[in-house]
């Protein structure tokens, strides 16, 4: 699948939750008595003699409900236990509809910190969602259920001659765990593997974790799953084909890690860093390293952020000027907004877009040029549609509307 069809799968997805209109429930068998339910994001059933274990929720709770039906019509058996691999929305939003009178729901102990900051900012994170996912949640509270069972490293139950070990590791969240059911040899990953480029330096979201991901896949790797059932995309089978799959996001997430570090030690801005950082082909070309929803230019941007203060090492930027102040200085030494507006349309013309928007902002913010916001528009159009990357085309987009 091309990278345009993969974003526009995603868009369908995202299109599919807000109309639930999600009729192609799918329960695929993973193995006996492991199911698994393709959705924005993936929910894990296992059912054991004692009872049912959920491993994620999904996020729309007309779809669970129908998850929940398709258990029933499987066993009479509680739901004993439901685990969120991280308190990501995507993940346990849908989780009220699962609970029953003996159910447990158990996570990492910071989801209680990851719930408290959605609870106490709440307008906030509802608005940088609305922006990532284009408006479309069906989520108006970021209160979640929190969890009855909080660990810190490890912790392990068995339910039915089945061992539930629950791993802890940070990598697109500090509350992050993946199961490991080692009778059956099977793997719930939750987000440290997504099928695509891992989502390391969103710039909507706080620091992630590069380097304590590929310590947490090459663990995986080292239990040799033969059934590996991933946060987001399909589910992979045969201990070959999944280390085909995680050796190339363990060896990209190790190259991020090694090449930002030489930058910062050879003294490169970020930018010299964005410019000087080149994937190797195979890992550019890799079809578990499609870069539709986290990318290398968020990647060096993120982990570069990780180890670094906000100064760039330019004192200009130390103490910046007021952006109106500087755009009205600009302003008043080209003193004819005509010379700007000219050269945006050729600008236009040689497609740098980047640049119009630039040169189109000195316009807008120091004269509230009209023309100068149409050239913006329509620059930032051009931008979205170029781009193959869902988050960036729906910054540009979301940016659009509020011009
Ligand atoms: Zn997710």
């Amino acid at each position: 699948m091309n990278k345009v069809n993969t974003a526009k799968m995603i868009d369908r997805q995202i299109t599919q939750m807000e109309n639930n209109k999600s009729d192609e429930l799918e329960l695929v068998s993973l193995k006996e008595n492991h199911y698994f339910v393709s959705g924005f994001s993936n929910v894990g059933i296992v059912i054991t003699d004692e009872g049912v274990v959920l491993i994620d929720t999904n996020t729309s709770k007309q779809f669970a409900q129908r998850i929940y039906d398709k258990i029933r019509d499987m066993t009479d058996l509680p739901i004993r236990y439901i685990i969120y691999t991280h308190g990501h929305w995507d993940h346990v939003h849908a989780v009220e509809v699962f609970i029953e009178k003996e159910t447990q729901i158990i996570a990492h102990k910071n989801v209680i910190d990851r719930f408290y900051k959605y609870q106490h900012l709440n307008e906030y994170t509802y608005s940088l969602n609305n922006t990532q996912f284009q408006g479309k949640l069906e989520i108006t509270s970021y209160d979640f259920i929190r969890p009855d069972i909080v660990f810190s490293d490890n912790y392990q139950f068995s339910l039915g001659g089945k061992t539930f070990h629950i791993i802890h590791g940070k990598g697109e969240t500090d509350d992050h765990c993946f199961v490991h059911i080692p009778e059956d040899e099977v793997v719930y990953s939750g987000d440290f593997f997504v099928s695509s480029f891992p989502n390391i330096g969103n710039p909507l979201k706080v620091n992630r974790f590069e380097k304590e991901w590929y310590e947490t896949l090459e663990k995986i790797l080292a239990l040799r799953p033969v059934v590996l059932s991933p946060g987001h995309g399909r589910p992979i089978f045969g201990e070959d084909n999944i280390a085909e799959a995680i050796q190339p996001v363990i060896e990209v997430l190790q190259f991020i890690h090694k090449e930002v570090f030489r930058c910062l030690n050879e003294g490169l801005s970020l930018e010299e860093a964005l410019e000087d950082i080149t994937l190797p082909d195979h890992l550019d070309n890799h079809p578990y390293l499609q870069q539709i929803y986290g990318c290398l230019e968020f990647a060096i941007k993120g982990t570069y952020r990780r180890y670094t203060g906000w100064y760039d090492g330019n004192p200009t930027n130390l103490r910046t000027a007021n952006t109106e102040d500087f755009a009205k200085e600009m302003f008043y030494l080209i003193k004819d907004p005509e010379i700007l507006i000219k050269r945006c349309h050729t600008l236009m013309d040689e497609e740098n877009y980047q640049m119009v928007l630039h040169l189109t902002d000195i316009l807008i913010i120091a004269d509230d040029n009209n023309q100068a916001k149409e050239l913006k528009q329509i620059a930032l159009q051009k931008c979205r549609d170029k781009s193959t990357n869902f988050i960036i085309r729906n910054i540009y987009h979301e940016s659009i509307q509020h011009l």
